[in-house]
Order: C-alpha cells, then structure tokens, then sequence
C-alpha cells in the first residue's frame, strides 16, 4: 500500500504536479524506523528546463499585479496553511523525523508567519520621489525576476516559505529545489499557493541532488539565488553565481557562542542552553553549540543542566508526549557520533548521553560535554546535532576574544541580570542573529542571517525586501537639455 508521504509525482511545475522517472530515484527514508516511506526522482535536464522556462515566462505577469493583489494571494496561503496545519506537520515529521510536539508549532505555523507577513507588506512596497529644484528623481523598487532557491533539511517547510514569501511579494517567480534528504514538504507548499490564487508557474519544485542545484545556479534567465546550507556549499554556490553576476543570499552554518555570566537566572540560562542545543535534536544553524559560563556558576549550571536533560523524552515522533527526535539520517547521525567520540578522545568530560540510544532509528542521546577548550574539535567544527560544548570563563573581555575567534558569526547569546553589559557584550560579538536572555527566537519579524563565513544577506523582515528587489532611479527633466555641442 502507498504511504501516505508519497507525494503524487516528484516535481510542481506550471501549477500542477509532474513526474519523470528517468531521473535517479530518491528514496524518502523516515527516521525514526529507517523504513522508506516514498521516492521521487531527480529532476533530469529536461525537467529543469521546463521549471526554468515556466517560471522565467510567469514572472513578468506577476509582476505586473498590483502588490495589493499579490498580497493577497500570500495571506490566503497562509489561511490554508494554518487551516492544515496538523496534516502539514505530520508530514514534515515524516521529511526530517523532528518530533510533533516541534512540528505542530514550528514549521507550517512559521511558513505560514512568513506568507502573512510579506503578504501584508507588497502593497507598501513604494520608491522615492527626490526633488532637484525643477527637475526631479524617482526610484521604483522592482523585481530581480526569476530566483532559485535551494533549502537545508533541517526545516523543509518552513525554509521554502522563508524564500518563496518574500520574492513572490516582491513580484519575483520561483524555482524551489528541496534537500534530497527531505523532498516532501516544498510541494505542499507549492500546491498551497496555487489554491490560494497565484498563477501557475511563479513558484515551481525541483527534485534533485547537488548537480540539480548547480544547474539552476548557472543558468542565464537566473537573477537571484538563495541558499541555506553549510559553508563549503555556499563558497561553491555563491562563486558559481559570481560568474553570471547574480545576487545572493547565502544562510550559512555557525558554531555559535551562548555567554552565561554567574549573575544569570540558572534556570533561564539552562532553558536558553537547551533550546539552542537540543531542540529539533541539534539539527539547527543558530545553535549556541559553545557554552561559555563563568566559573562562579559553572558546577551547579552543569548539575542543573544534567537533571533538566535526564527529562528529555526520547520516542515515537508522532506521539506528541516525545520531546528529542532522531538524526535526519543515518549519515548524519554517524558524523554525529563521530564527532562525540572525538570529544572524548580529546580530553572533554561528558556529562551525560554521548552515545546512539538503544531503540530503533536514527537517535543520539542529548549529549553535554563540559571542560572542553577552544582548541578541540567539538568547540571549533559544526556538528549539526545535539551535542552541546560547556567552555569555562573568568572575564567578560577573554569571553568576547575567544567568542570572537571563529570564522562563523551566524548567532550569539547572553545570560545576564545586568543589562549594561548585555548590551555592551552583545555589541562586541560577531554574529547576525542575537539574543540577550533567551536563544534561538526567529520571529518573521526580525532580520535573520549571518556575518563572516556564515553568509551573506538577511532573510525575514522588511530586510528580506532589500534582497529581493532592486530600485531603479529615473531622473525627470523638465527643461531644456543643455549640451556641449
Ligand atoms: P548542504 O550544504 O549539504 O546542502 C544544502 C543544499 O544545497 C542542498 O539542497 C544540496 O543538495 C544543495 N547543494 C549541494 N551542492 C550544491 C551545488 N554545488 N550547487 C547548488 N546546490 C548544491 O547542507 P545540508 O543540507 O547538509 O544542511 C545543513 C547545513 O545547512 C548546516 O551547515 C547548517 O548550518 C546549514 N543551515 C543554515 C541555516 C541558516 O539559515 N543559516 C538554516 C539551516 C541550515 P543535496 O543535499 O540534495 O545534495
């Protein structure tokens, strides 16, 4: 019997869904039973090609709605979205294995966010009328045009909306291509966006592997192309988009540093620390991998950081009493174990999981390491699982340089009751993404996006509009043109 995964056919192309199994087959595997709940195909050249060409074609029509209308196309898909929200998130724990408990309040609902809110700004989407005594200039913010965007597979819904949403509002169309690992989702919200009235063709899914991804980058009709994913992928994609001149956003990986002063509310900071840590099993770029706390503090954070994660519940991820899902895949959670051996190899103390649990699929227990230093390799390498590093520290100016000494700087955080200092720590770290009391907020309403080696450009926010558009200036003579001869 089909799963109910399976998606009618591999591609959405031109407002309907499109199959051809001459492509490599793609099995779907669910994590939490290693069981192949469906298969889609590679989009093969001719599949590109038709997405490119459908989407290229779309676009100038889009463009030419009114944002009012575009806006409101938006805002009804994320009508549906929430309408469907519990469907669209069994789904996506099917795609990633990230449990319910996650995917019921995460995923859809933040797509959804997302949908909402560039719907709600492309009709305020104006240029500027600049007066030069009689004469005149003005600017109009249009459309790049075709965009690409390629998604990680830690947040397949949620990652096809953050890109789809802004460029549509701006009058962009899309070519969408999912991570392998998790091909599911981006249709639905593909399918989506065509009941909610878009045209068919301004936002298309490709199936596909890495070659899939190059070939949309390199291709002539693309403007624009927005990539999550790790850094290697991004030098690669962004150099490839150098050659055609294209603009880019590149939401890259971190190593990022969550600073507990001995000040800070145990208990928050532990909350802040689990959160940017353990939350979709680690599976998060804006992690706060590097837990830096002052040593006043240090035994009893770790006492209490032991307890609070003895009550993770490990499970069926579609029972929404479990709260730490499985690796996405085997692989990944090979490269995590890995990872947990060097720690110990290394000379860190492990304070408690640190190695698979004892149940089927792919699951690491939630792992804390503590007296690790700058130079190991769990304090320096993304591992993109739950494996959290706790560094010690005596002064706010050594925590700043050894935070600082990273060639990431996606995220960072601070725990402490003075305020003072939050603001002045936070304003010495290197990062895109902050947080003073808390970790790993991403409202659609706050900038999102790295500086240094994790990326380039900013998504969600009005920021997200200066990435997909472009502003032409127009200057309007109203006299004679004078001329040397
Ligand atoms: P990868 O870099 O391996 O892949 C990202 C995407 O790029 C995939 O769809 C991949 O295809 C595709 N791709 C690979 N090679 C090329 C190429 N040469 N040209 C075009 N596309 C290509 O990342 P993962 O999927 O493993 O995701 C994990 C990484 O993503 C982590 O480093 C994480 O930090 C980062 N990330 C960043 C976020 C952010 O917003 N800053 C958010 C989430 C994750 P395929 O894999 O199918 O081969």
């Amino acid at each position: 019997m089909t799963h109910p995964a399976q998606p009618k056919a591999s591609h959405f192309i031109n407002g309907e869904y499109v199959e051809d199994t001459a492509g490599t087959p793609i099995p779907v595997i669910y994590a939490a039973t290693g069981e192949q709940i469906a298969t889609v195909y590679a989009a093969t050249p001719a599949i590109v090609e038709q997405a490119l060409s459908t989407a290229k074609a779309a676009q100038k029509e889009w463009a030419k709605m009114t944002g009012t209308e575009r806006g409101r196309i938006l805002r009804r898909a994320a009508d549906i979205m929430r309408e469907r929200n519990h469907e669209l998130s069994v789904l996506e724990t099917y795609d990633t294995g990230k449990p319910l408990q996650e995917t019921l309040v995460a995923d859809a609902t933040s797509g959804a966010d997302a949908l909402e809110y560039f719907g709600g700004l492309a009709a305020s989407l104006t240029g500027e009328h600049i007066p030069l005594g009689e004469d005149w200039v003005y600017t109009k913010r249009e459309a790049l045009g075709l965009c690409v965007g390629i998604g990680a597979w830690n947040y397949p819904t949620q990652i096809a909306c953050w890109k789809g949403a802004p460029a549509l509002a701006c009058g962009n169309s899309m070519v969408f291509k999912p991570s392998e690992t998790t091909p599911l989702c981006a249709l639905k919200v593909a399918e989506i966006l065509i009941e909610a009235g878009a045209p068919a063709g301004i936002y298309n899914v490709v199936q596909g592997m890495g070659e899939v991804g190059a070939s949309l980058v390199t291709d002539p009709r693309v403007d624009k192309v927005s990539l999550t994913g790790s850094v290697p992928t991004g030098k690669k994609v962004y150099a490839a988009a150098a050659e055609g001149m294209k603009h880019v956003t590149m939401e890259l990986g971190g190593k990022s540093p969550l600073i507990i002063f001995d000040d800070a509310d145990i208990d928050n900071a532990v909350g802040g620390a689990i959160n940017g840590n353990f939350y979709s099993s680690g599976q998060v770029c804006s992690n706060g991998t590097r837990v830096f706390v002052q040593k006043g503090i240090k035994e009893k954070f770790l006492a209490r950081l032991a307890e609070r994660t003895g009550n993770a519940i490990l499970g069926d991820p579609m029972d929404e009493a479990t709260s730490f899902g499985p690796m996405v895949t085997e692989n990944q959670m090979n490269i995590v174990l890995g990872y947990i051996e060097k720690g110990k190899a290394e000379g860190a103390r492990l304070i408690c999981g640190g190695a698979r649990a004892d149940m089927d699929g792919y699951y690491i227990q939630p792992t804390v390491f503590a007296d690790v230093t700058d130079e190991m390799t769990i304090a320096r390498e993304e591992i993109f699982g739950p494996v959290m590093s706790v560094l010690d520290f005596d002064t706010e100016e050594e925590v700043v340089a050894r935070a600082n000494d990273t060639e990431f700087g996606l995220s960072a955080g601070v725990f402490t009751k003075d305020f003072t200092r939050a603001h002045r720590v936070i304003g010495n770290l290197e990062a895109g993404s902050c947080f003073i009391n808390s970790y790993n907020d991403a409202p659609v309403e706050a900038p999102f996006g790295g500086v240094k080696a994790s990326g380039v450009g900013r998504e969600n926010s009005k920021e997200a509009i200066k990435h997909f558009s472009q502003v032409k200036s127009v200057y309007v003579r109203m006299g004679d043109v004078e001329a040397a001869f």
